[in-house]
């Protein structure tokens, strides 16, 4: 087994990108049940940036994670390029990210990003290492530890590290939530920068509209639990995408629209925005 083939297997466009089709997640608790998904059905493209946007407990980490083959579904199904989670798993094809970063505190930088290679059993590819720390930012910090980084740098290591399996799809679960807004802006500038340079097919989850809008090809917008797909935006900004098109017209009228779509247009606050 090698990463190597990651790109080229399951090329045909049959059944290609990400498929849910009536996905439902009951959650038992002692002897009641919690539904926190029903009947999720939703569809994006390879190559494409598809954003998960709703209020809080409404189901979108549960989608994740079930896409990452954490969680079995308790109706419906989720194929990836075809395949369902535990293929994707097997053939580590799968790139996740999530809100904490989740490094291991006594390895060094390059040695997290290296973990995924061991856990494979691969021999590491010092040089895409190279490459995705450059990518990231991070040249100089080879050798530090998580300790010595602060929240937005632990973040970019955290999607080296997922980045590094070449994956087929990329798993981020409010990759920038813990940061401060300033940090969080410029990471998503990153991020858009890395995702153009690296195109996977990326899943985001994120509670942020304008960064939803400003990273994405599609924004689903949820309701709030059980969670359900309210409606799917098109994003159709053109790429590739500056700061500055946050202020156009355009982007106000789609941010107005999801902004609706989340609040029922009463104001009521269920997001960060
Ligand atoms: P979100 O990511 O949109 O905030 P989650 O997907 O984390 O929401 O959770 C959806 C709902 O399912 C919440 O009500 C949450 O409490 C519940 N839930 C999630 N995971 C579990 C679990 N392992 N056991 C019981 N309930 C869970
Ligand atoms: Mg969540």
């Amino acid at each position: 087994m090698s990463f190597e083939n990651t790109a080229a297997q399951g090329e045909s466009t049959l059944g290609s990108g990400i498929t849910i089709s009536g996905l439902s997640k009951v959650f038992k608790l002692g002897n009641s049940t919690i539904t926190a998904l029903e009947d999720t059905t939703l569809h994006s493209d390879k190559g494409s940036f598809l954003s998960l946007l709703g209020p809080s407990g409404c189901g979108k980490s549960t989608i994740l994670r079930i896409l990452a083959g954490l969680e079995i579904p308790t109706a419906g199904s989720v194929t990836v390029d075809g395949m369902d989670p535990s293929e994707l798993r097997r053939d580590h094809r799968l790139g996740i990210a999530f809100q904490d970063s989740a490094l291991m505190p006594w390895r060094s930088v390059v040695a997290n990003i290296r973990l995924p290679f061991e856990l494979a059993r691969v021999s590491p590819d010092e040089s895409l290492i190279s490459d995705l720390i450059k990518l990231v930012g991070l040249q100089g910090f080879e050798n530090a530890k998580p300790a010595q980084l602060s929240g937005g740098m632990k973040q970019r290591v955290s999607i080296a590290r997922a980045l590094v399996v070449q994956p087929s799809v990329l798993l981020l679960d409010e990759p920038f939530g813990a940061l401060d807004d300033m940090t969080r802006q410029r990471l998503n500038l990153e991020l858009l920068r890395i995702w153009t340079e690296k195109p996977a097919t990326t899943l985001m989850v994120t509670h942020g509209i304008s960064e939803a809008i400003f990273l994405s090809d599609q924004v689903a917008v949820m309701s709030p639990r059980p969670g359900r797909i309210k409606e799917i935006i098109e994003v159709d900004l053109p790429r590739p995408r500056t700061p500055e098109m946050m202020r156009t017209p355009e982007f106000h009228a789609l941010h107005d629209h999801a902004s609706d779509l989340l609040f029922g247009g009463n104001g009521a606050a269920v997001g960060d925005e």
